[in-house]
């Protein structure tokens, strides 16, 4: 990965935003800044200088992991460490007499803060930075295509064994018990979040986890899954019905089919992310159905399972080639059932490419 070019990139938006150094302590942003994948750490980012402040049990990860900053081992924690070291050294614009440093406010709690406050030298001003590392993150280079295309690849394999143990009477979890078995074996770090097999009116919940309940027939089940591979995630949906299918159950099928297909047929570069949200709505509406579509299109997949853009309503974001979304509408009627399709797909020069291009046609168990 270049996390050179990516350490440098931020570096220009540090000094476009005012700022002499960020503080990075959201560990996906700090694994796609360096490679460190250890769960206590904080990266300094400054003109000058690079510093991963960790602890001793990651000496000799951060030995591995870790060649285009200095790690830093402290006993202390690595917040406090980082605010000792900028006490010690001045960074960023040298010449002026205070120097601002950028902290990421969605992810440090209060507490955190205020000690960071205490700890650091009076000249230094702390200050909420733009989510510039996730503006970033949102535009995927070829290595990071690569690895998503892996984990969407390997994620796929698993509707398999969702096909194999759904009947009537099987529990949900045994369901996504048999999928994140085979997600494991096959070398996945993770499942990229808790599989959801929602049956029954419990379809109709859009993020029904797993749970004890048993299939049932006369119902649809919505299976929503995805690993993590190289620390990238996949996300895919897909719905199947149990029993013999009703003329309404296919036709709200089709209508969420072709409101998916709808949305990915806009995505292209240079296009408003409301666009594609419109464009599923719009399909759906035609069919009567656009109320029981309650939440957004899809979202941004990479390091993690949601990460920026949000393609929603009113999102004025343009896509850019190398984006990575899902495009995700569902009908949910609720105590009876639900539909959802998922695929994710990447931006590309000419238009977007689906990344798994597998059989959405309606399937019965
Ligand atoms: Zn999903
Ligand atoms: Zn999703």
């Amino acid at each position: 990965m270049d996390y050179q070019g990516r350490q440098q990139r931020l570096i220009e938006d540090l000094r476009a935003s005012h700022l002499d150094a960020l503080l990075v302590t959201h560990l996906p942003n700090i694994r796609y800044l360096c490679g460190f994948t250890g769960s206590s750490g904080a990266l300094l980012v400054a003109e000058g200088g690079i510093n991963l402040f960790t602890d001793g049990r990651y000496t000799e990860q951060a030995k591995t992991e870790v060649q285009s900053a200095r790690a830093v081992i402290s006993k202390k924690g690595p917040l406090s460490a980082a605010a000792r070291s900028m006490g010690r050294k001045r960074f960023g614009n040298r010449a002026s007499k205070s120097q601002t440093l950028g902290i990421e406010g969605q992810y440090l709690t209060v507490a955190a803060r205020r000690s960071l406050s205490d700890e650091l030298p009076r000249h230094i001003r702390v200050r909420e930075a733009p989510p510039l590392v996730e503006r970033a993150r949102m535009v995927k280079d070829a290595d990071e295509i690569r690895a998503i295309r892996t984990a969407v690849e390997r994620g796929a394999e698993l509707f398999k064994h969702a096909l194999q143990t759904i009947r009537p009477g099987v529990k949900e979890i045994e369901v996504a018990a048999e999928m994140e078995y085979a997600a494991r074996k096959d070398g996945a770090e993770g499942m990229a979040f808790e599989t959801i097999i929602a049956s029954g009116a419990r379809s109709a919940l859009p993020h029904g986890r797993a749970s004890s309940t048993a299939i049932v027939s006369g119902a649809f089940v919505v299976c929503d899954f995805g690993v993590i591979l190289h620390g990238y995630c996949s996300d895919r949906t897909r719905t199947v019905y149990v029993g013999a299918a009703t003329v309404e159950a296919r036709r709200v099928y089709d209508a969420v089919l072709a409101s998916q297909l709808a949305a990915i047929d806009t995505v292209g570069p240079g296009v408003k992310i409301a666009r594609i949200d419109q464009a599923a709505r719009k399909t759906l509406q035609q069919n009567g159905l656009a109320q029981y579509f309650t939440h957004s299109t899809g979202h941004g997949v990479g390091l993690e399972i949601h990460e920026a853009p949000r393609v929603a309503r009113g999102q004025q974001e343009v896509l850019r080639p190398g984006m990575v979304i899902t495009i995700e509408p569902g009908v949910y009627l609720p105590g009876k059932w639900g539909v959802r399709i998922e695929d994710m797909v990447v931006v590309t020069e000419q238009g977007c490419e689906v990344l798994t291009p597998t059989q959405k046609e309606f399937i019965v168990i």
